[in-house]
């Protein structure tokens, strides 16, 4: 439930604002888009360093995609941008095996900024292709860094050893077309450790709420509150 405060244009009342208090539905939570989301969500944007785009309005994260390391040279300013105070995240960060620069080089510039993730105190948002042992054992290495895999398709096994480091799945149009992800979500994420996203897609995250809903037999309504519930868990410490 949240507040919000609108002008009745039409009013005849002396063209007077009036403030309503509205007690309005539990917001959609996208926990990663590449785009900014429509009224009643709550979209938090991937601001890609190096990219040179203006940054995006709040709620947003910002890291050094694992895709662009190979064009980074000098780090030192993006690394500089990751000190603002209106980053709720850093990400998406990680390491992909068939993109970007060779891994020793992936893997020095995902552990820096962990590093800074860690010093703040912000959840990292992860990006992971094949290297999933790899992201893992680094994350080891900052036990007090939360980190959302977004995109998720893991397997069981893999799912429950990051169930277990506490840490979140985050699940997209790919991983709700996949019967082993689907699987694995059921068997083994708790409600509590879950997140929602489109990613680079243009699909609405309405209906990506709708096909999760079907696909882990959890009601409509009861998904929405779990997953804001969990965005205030881990971003505004609820
Ligand atoms: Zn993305």
């Amino acid at each position: 439930m949240f507040l919000f405060e609108c002008k009745d244009r039409n009013s005849d009342l002396d063209y007077k604002p009036f403030i309503y208090l509205c007690i309005a539905m539990t917001p959609y939570v996208n926990i990663h888009s590449h785009r900014e989301g429509g009224p009643g969500t709550i979209t938090v944007v991937s601001y890609r360093l190096g990219s040179g785009a203006p940054t995006p309005p709040a709620p947003f994260s910002a890291g050094i995609h694992p895709w662009d390391t190979a064009a980074a040279i000098d780090l030192c300013p993006e690394y500089d941008y990751l000190k603002r105070a209106d980053i709720i995240a850093v990400g998406e960060i990680g390491l992909d095996r068939l993109k970007g620069a060779d891994i020793d080089c992936q893997r020095e510039i995902f552990a820096a900024q962990l590093e800074i993730a860690a010093r703040r105190g912000l959840p990292v948002i992860i990006h992971c292709v094949r290297a999933f042992g790899e992201v893992a054992a680094l994350l080891k290495q900052f036990p007090s860094v939360r980190a959302v895999f977004h995109g998720y398709t893991g397997s069981v096994e893999q799912t429950v050893q990051l169930i277990l480091s506490g840490h979140y799945v985050s699940l997209g149009e790919v991983s709700l077309r996949s019967a082993k992800t689907i699987r694995a979500a059921k068997a083994v994420v708790p409600p509590e450790r879950l997140f929602l996203e489109t990613d680079d897609s243009l699909t609405a995250i309405e209906k990506i709420y709708d096909t999760a809903s079907r696909e882990l037999g959890i009601p409509p309504e009861r998904l929405k509150e779990q997953i804001y519930s969990n965005y205030q868990t881990l971003f505004e410490g609820k």
